[in-house]
């Protein structure tokens, strides 16, 4: 096993940010960008959203609603660590896309507004995290307003997402008393001023809270610090690097994005805390990072990215083993051999071709419809990841098709973007139409959207009296038979042709479960 692989592994840091809308994780993300030197101009993260907007109209529709659909993937530095950060939409519509993409990361950074708390979203998406055992670190956000005590914030996490606070950090003041953040394991003041460019703020060491230049420094303030550490030092947990990389504790910083204040403190704290990438399970075995043989999935892909070029570009996370230009690699579900020629990184701005890359990194294919969400490429063995679900939908549409001739569009551009995950398609049994389902309504109108513009259909839904789905399994075939036999108008086959009961309503399925207890009903199922 090479040193080189290992060092590249031990620098590496790979993340998605997970907040309730507009608790401020695009002002997050530039912010860390701009650490990063990928950028270099505040607002370019929002521009280019912007740009693209108005060249795509699947986009138009993002901006229109004003919220965002669209996943991405930026690199870049901060010290010595080369840091990966994976864009979650934000959209609880697009929950299934988000949990497929925090599938591909190793760390969660978890981003609350101080006036408002835990969020709903915010709970899902931990909720995800917990699944996964993705280690969370927590920023609060906002400082620079009124918001609750940040007691009362520790307590509220606390409470409705179910992990241990351990704060770093506390802030002195808030709102227009807002002073700045004392670093309870740097022993460090960070001092705000209203307005000012802070990011690059010398740090006062003050390692006693007695020192007499904190009462200079902050006035009566001063006081209410020492306060609050001392009631922190019998209320609050003690940081545990071991519970936190166990996802049970969750280290909690304090800030403003949109000031730029304590986001060089997060990204430092990040970066030591957080855990470089580690080893997966496959179906056969668990892989480590540091194995010489190349492999990794695919847990997104992505139509439009560039407009011009009506491309999908297929997100691979690096698993194991060092990536080279051109090396060749098995697509193991489709069994064929293919050279990765122009496989592209991400930049908050570019894509660039790369020559190499290393676990945790994410790399971009082209994908010309046989790529599949879910699909592992590897050097030689063949392997297959686990943990990469399909979610049972909860809402159905039936498809009409306008024209009769586009049929083949339709079947086409369904199975596309079925494969894509954009939406989930079934076959009833009886019947030759095409029933979508969705986790999230939003769905369909991108799922429709995307058929016109790309697959030149024109089609309209109708209503469709489903309500939940199970994927279907038996080990007791004719009892099987029996139950297809039964319910023929409730079953239909999904994209890879597994089985699936489609039924009204909760109670219905219940009842159908009670009737027949051999038969198991899965309300997830596994890709690939
Ligand atoms: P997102 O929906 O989570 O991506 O949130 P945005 O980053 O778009 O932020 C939502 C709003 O909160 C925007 O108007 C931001 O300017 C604002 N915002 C973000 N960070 C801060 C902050 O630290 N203080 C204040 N006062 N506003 C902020």
């Amino acid at each position: 096993m090479s040193k080189r692989l290992q060092e590249e592994i031990a620098r590496r840091r790979t993340f998605g940010i997970i907040s309730h809308p507009d608790a401020g994780k695009t002002t997050l993300t530039e912010k860390l960008l701009l650490f990063g030197g990928a950028i270099n101009l505040a607002g370019a993260v929002k521009a280019r959203k912007a740009a693209r907007h108005a060249t795509s109209d699947w986009m138009k529709m993002e901006q229109e609603r004003g919220i965002s659909v669209t996943t991405s993937v930026m690199k870049f530095n901060h010290r010595d660590f080369e840091i990966n950060l994976l864009d979650t939409p934000g959209h609880q519509d697009f929950s299934e896309d988000t949990y497929r993409v925090l599938t591909a990361v190793d760390a969660a950074l978890m981003v609350i507004d101080s006036a408002k708390g835990v969020e709903a979203q915010t709970e899902k998406l931990m909720e995800i995290c917990r699944m996964r055992n993705t280690p969370v670190i927590t920023f609060i956000n906002k400082l620079d307003r009124e918001g609750m005590d940040p007691l009362d914030l520790l307590a509220d996490i606390e409470e409705k997402l179910q992990i241990e606070c351990a704060p770093l950090a506390w802030p002195i003041g808030m709102g227009k008393r807002f002073k700045g953040v004392y670093s309870l394991y740097r022993k460090q003041l960070n001092l705000f001023t209203p307005g000012a460019e802070t990011r690059n703020q010398e740090l006062i060491t003050i390692e006693d809270l007695a020192d007499a230049r904190l009462d200079e420094l902050l006035g009566d303030q001063a006081i209410e610090l020492r306060g609050d550490v001392e009631l922190l030092e019998g209320a609050a947990n003690p940081f545990d690097l071991e519970d936190f990389l166990k996802a049970s504790q969750t280290p909690v910083f304090f800030g403003s994005a949109v000031n730029n204040f304590g986001v060089r403190e997060l990204l430092d704290a990040f970066v030591e805390l957080a855990p470089a990438p580690g080893p997966r399970m496959t179906e056969t075995r668990e892989v480590r990072p540091d194995e010489e043989q190349f492999s990794g999935f695919v847990f997104k892909i992505q139509a439009n990215m560039d407009p011009a070029h009506r491309d999908r570009i297929a997100f691979l996370r690096i698993c194991s083993g060092k990536f080279e230009r051109g090396m060749k690699v098995r697509h193991h579900r489709i069994g064929k051999e293919v050279a990765l020629n122009n496989a592209i990184i991400f930049m908050a701005q570019d894509r660039a071709h790369i020559e190499e890359a290393y676990p945790g990194d994410i790399i971009g294919l082209h994908n010309h419809g046989t790529i599949k969400v879910g699909d592992t490429f590897s050097s030689k063995e063949p392997l297959k990841f686990t943990g990469i679900p399909s979610f049972a939908p909860e809402h159905f549409r039936r498809v009409r098709l306008k024209n009769p001739l586009k049929v083949k569009q339709l079947d086409k551009g369904l199975t596309q973007l079925a494969e894509e995950g954009a939406v989930q398609v079934f076959r009833p049994l009886l019947g030759a139409d095409w029933i979508l389902g969705a986790v999230g309504v939003l769905q369909f109108d991108v799922t429709m959207e995307r058929l016109k513009n790309e697959y030149g259909v024109d089609a309209v839904y109708e209503g469709i009296d489903f309500a939940t789905a199970r994927w279907i399994d038996c080990e007791d075939a004719k009892k099987l038979e029996e139950f297809q036999k039964k319910n023929q108008a409730n079953l239909a086959l999904d994209a890879e042709g597994n089985l699936a009961y489609l039924a009204s309503s909760e109670w219905r399925l219940g009842y159908v479960q009670e009737q027949w207890p051999e038969i198991v009903f899965h309300k997830t199922r596994e890709q690939g």
